[in-house]
Formats: structure tokens, C-alpha cells, sequence
């Protein structure tokens, strides 16, 4: 073998072997941008898609198809797609259904706040048109569905902050109804607590970022489809408009997705105590969770979730109905984090009015049922007699 240089083996030494037999217990971080081979004519095939190996991590990679492998697993899918937020993935989904100028989407009223921004204002500016309707309301979804004619039902399995859990497979029925695809929002619940596609919709969507993640250290987002061709143009998004995870986050959240269900189950069970412990609390007005609702006892909460879960979110309503009240108790807090994120292994706090729905109109909000002295809790893993006293002592200083 000839002798390089210094200057040539500083770039070339260690690189480029044959993986040993054995094969790695946990996915490896592939940092590679691109893939070699011995010939061009294997490059070649694998270009034209007759070898199914990588090329360019734009287009695959080890590390990231290992997590996209287990979300399609884990939501019962064909295709699943990563992307580097999920944001990034819920327009990944929306663009795969194909709308167009003229066409409707019909979402719930309830959802995510940047995802009406991304309807209105990258859709709305192709010419796409959103009409809402309130998801818990089955007749009047079927009402707007027949009038708009709708090509995709966008709702939430657990809206956001109210935690109304929507009949995934009755609104799937009403998008059969109308021809329309249902695309979901599951990240409040993660595939442990719910699997859209199982119910009837034909795109689930997470913003990895939470849930899945789990430790607030990483960034991404995935998107799965029930049926193939759906799937194949998820894929054709993602090499085309680039939004790809990267391999570092997609490392964090398979590592993250090992524990979800552990981490799941403490963190709902936290939920449960928090919200039946300050039910009647005379310091709130009302406690908003799953289980403790109208859904509950008519079954629905444990239709669409595991159960017997309804979540890891709790939302409390300070009598004090004020944004001063909200953020003296929340600054009040000394163990739970102020934050505008969800889903990790610590509990953290939220004020909807002034992050996820800050830019909804005060009076659009009072229509929707968010009040200024609305507060949202994601529960974490820490012991729940702890959380209980930090947020008894805040209210006392309410
Ligand atoms: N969907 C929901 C329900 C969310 O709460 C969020 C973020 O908070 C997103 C989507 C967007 O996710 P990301 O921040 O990873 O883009």
C-alpha cells in the first residue's frame, strides 16, 4: 500500500473502513453528509433507486431511518419521514395532501397557535383556505365538512390548553364522509397513549421535540403516513424542501423513545394526583384534565387514550382571572420551570395567553375559553408530593 503524505493522511487516515461483522447493540451517530462506494456503478443504482443503500443524508440516513423505523412501528404506519422541527413536519404532511389553490382545510378551532400562522400564512398565501370548527361538536364538523368540502381534517388528539381529547375516529368517519384526509396532531399524547392511524386518520404528525424527546435537549419532528403513496410524498418533501432532521437529534429522541412509555405512565400518574388534589382547591376556579371531565364519563377519554391515562398535562384557572395573578403564582413557583415547552422529565409551567396563543385577539381567546389567569402544567417524573407543595406555596402567594 503506498505511503501518503502527512497532509494527505490528516484528511484520509482512520476513515472510510468496513464495519466489522458485529453489529452495534444501540444506532450509531452517523455524522456523514454523503456515502461511498467501490464503483460508480453501485453509486449509480443506488441513485436510481434499484439498490435501496444511502447516498446523501438529505435523502437517508442510518441514524435517522432508525428512528423513522420505530415510529412507523410505534403508530402503526407504512412511511414515517423526520424533519427538524415539528413544525417542519406538520407542513411536511399539509404539502402531502396535495392542496392547492381553491382547496380547504378544515381545522379545530383548538389548535396549536403557530399552526393556524402556518395555515393562514404559507398556505392562506398559495391560496389555500382554513376553516375552523369546534372538534368536540361532531354535527357541526359534519355540517361544516359537507359545506366547505374540505380536502384535509386537521385536528389534535388533546387540544391545547384546554385538554379536550377529540373522537379521532368519529371525525375520521366524517372525513370518509367527504373525501377529505385527516391529519393529526398527536403530540400531547405520544404513540403511547394514542395511535391516530389505528383510528382512521391518514397522517400523524409530533413535534419530537416534546414527548418523544422527553429531556428538553433536542429539536425535531416526524410525520407518518398510514398508506404508502402518502408516505412516498412525505419522502419527496423532505429531499426536496430539505427540512431534514439531524443526526445528533435523531440519536437524542431514539435514545429518548427507549423510556417514553416509563416516563409516560409516572408523568400521567402525576397529572392525575396534581388535578385531583386542586380540584376543589377554593384558590382556582376550575381544573382542567382529562379524566376529570363530561369526555371521561362518557367514555371517550378512554377510547381514544391508553388507559386508564388522560395525560401528562394539567391546566389550572386561578380565581384571580388576571395575567398578574398567572405570573405572580408562576413566579412564585420554586420547583416547576417556566417554560414554553412541554413533555420532559421535570414539571414545567406555561401561561397560554402569553406564548402559544399570543397572538390570538383577547376576544378570540375569551370565545375559545382561554383566560388570562390560565396556567398549563406538563407534568415530569419528580416525585408528585413535591410538586403538590411548590404549587400550594405559589398560590399561596397568589
Ligand atoms: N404541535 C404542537 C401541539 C405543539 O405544541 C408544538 C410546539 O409547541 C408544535 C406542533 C411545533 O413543534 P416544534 O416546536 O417542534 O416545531
Amino acid at each position: 500500500m503506498k505511503k501518503n503524505r502527512l497532509w494527505t493522511e490528516l484528511v484520509h487516515a482512520g476513515e472510510r473502513k468496513q464495519l466489522p461483522i458485529g453489529r452495534p447493540v444501540a444506532t450509531p451517530i452517523y455524522a456523514t453528509s454523503a456515502f461511498t462506494y467501490d464503483s460508480m456503478e453501485e453509486v449509480d443504482k443506488v441513485f436510481s433507486g434499484e439498490a435501496g443503500d444511502y447516498v446523501y443524508t438529505r435523502y437517508g440516513n442510518p441514524t435517522i431511518a432508525a428512528l423513522q423505523d420505530a415510529l412507523v412501528t410505534l403508530e402503526g404506519g407504512t412511511v414515517a419521514c423526520a424533519y427538524g422541527s415539528g413544525m417542519a413536519a406538520l407542513h411536511a404532511a399539509l404539502f402531502a395532501c396535495e392542496l392547492a389553490p381553491g382547496s380547504t382545510v378544515l381545522a379545530s378551532q383548538d389548535l396549536y397557535g403557530a399552526t393556524f400562522d402556518l395555515l393562514h400564512k404559507v398556505f392562506g398565501s398559495a391560496g389555500v383556505k382554513t376553516v375552523t370548527a369546534d372538534f368536540n361538536d361532531l354535527e357541526a364538523v359534519r355540517a361544516k365538512a359537507f359545506a366547505s368540502k374540505p380536502l384535509v381534517l386537521l385536528a389534535e388528539t388533546i387540544s391545547n390548553p384546554l385538554l379536550k381529547v377529540c373522537d379521532l375516529a368519529a371525525i375520521a368517519a366524517i372525513g370518509k364522509e367527504v373525501g377529505a384526509r385527516l391529519l393529526v396532531d398527536n403530540t400531547f399524547a405520544s404513540p403511547f397513549l394514542c395511535q391516530p392511524l389505528t383510528l382512521g386518520a391518514d397522517f400523524v404528525i409530533h413535534s419530537a421535540t416534546k414527548y418523544l424527546g422527553g429531556h428538553a435537549d433536542a429539536m425535531g419532528g416526524v410525520a407518518v403516513a398510514r398508506q404508502e403513496h402518502d408516505g412516498l410524498a412525505l419522502i419527496s418533501i423532505m429531499k426536496l424542501a430539505g427540512g431534514v432532521m439531524s443526526v445528533w437529534e435523531a440519536h437524542q429522541i431514539l435514545r429518548g423513545m427507549k423510556t417514553l412509555g416509563l416516563r409516560l405512565e409516572r408523568q400521567c400518574d402525576n397529572a392525575r394526583k396534581i388535578a385531583e388534589h386542586f380540584k376543589d382547591d377554593p384558590r382556582l376556579s376550575r381544573v382542567h384534565y382529562p379524566s376529570l371531565s363530561a369526555e371521561a364519563s362518557s367514555g371517550l377519554v378512554s377510547r381514544v387514550l391508553r388507559a386508564p391515562h388522560g395525560g401528562a398535562l394539567v391546566s389550572i384557572e386561578l380565581k384571580d382571572n388576571t395575567k398578574e395573578a398567572a405570573f405572580r403564582f408562576m413566579n412564585a413557583l420554586k420547583l416547576c420551570v417556566r417554560l414554553t415547552s412541554l413533555g420532559d422529565v421535570f414539571t414545567g409551567v406555561s401561561h397560554s395567553a402569553s406564548s402559544s396563543h399570543r397572538e390570538v385577539s383577547p376576544a378570540h381567546r375569551k370565545r375559545l375559553g382561554i383566560n388570562d389567569g390560565l396556567v398549563r402544567i406538563s407534568t415530569g417524573i419528580e416525585d408528585v408530593q413535591d410538586l403538590t407543595e411548590d404549587i400550594d406555596q405559589a398560590l399561596g402567594r397568589g
